[in-house]
């Protein structure tokens, strides 16, 4: 994915964890969040996410949106 980058650095300076190499454009595994910030701030598309991917994780999360839950607040 990084190959294809034009490397204006929008990823890397927009990712909330730095988890964004600012010159190589490579992300770290360990550092990354997955919230997908660099792939909507991405003005080339380079950035992309797997379609499988999303299938599967929206299907994991299915469940436990499918119902509407009140807001709670913990303080421990
Ligand atoms: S998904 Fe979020 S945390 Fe991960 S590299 Fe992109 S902007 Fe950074």
């Amino acid at each position: 994915m990084e190959d294809a980058a034009k490397e204006c650095g929008l990823c890397a300076e927009r990712c909330p964890v730095q988890a964004i190499d600012p010159t190589s454009f490579v992300t770290d595994p360990r550092k990354c969040i997955s919230c997908m910030r660099c792939v909507k701030q991405c003005p080339e598309t380079v950035r992309s996410v797997n379609g499988a991917m999303v299938s599967v994780a929206a299907f994991a999360i299915k469940k436990a949106c499918s119902i509407r839950k009140e807001n709670e607040l913990f303080l421990s």
